[in-house]
């Protein structure tokens, strides 16, 4: 009897899930939040420090 390991499946499993939209990424940054998420706080942050200074 043959025991099949199955090693993609388990590679999938690995990751971390981002704390903002869900997805499971090989990577998280700051706040636990994936690349894109990220991206997208800091793109609002801009707009309040520019609306801060006009
Ligand atoms: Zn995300």
């Amino acid at each position: 009897m043959q025991v099949i390991v199955k090693e993609n499946e388990e590679k999938k499993s690995l990751g971390h899930v981002c704390q903002s939209c869900g997805n499971t990424v090989d990577k998280l940054y700051q706040n636990d939040f994936c690349k894109i998420c990220l991206s997208m706080v800091f793109k609002r942050l801009i707009k309040v420090i520019d609306s801060v200074r006009k």
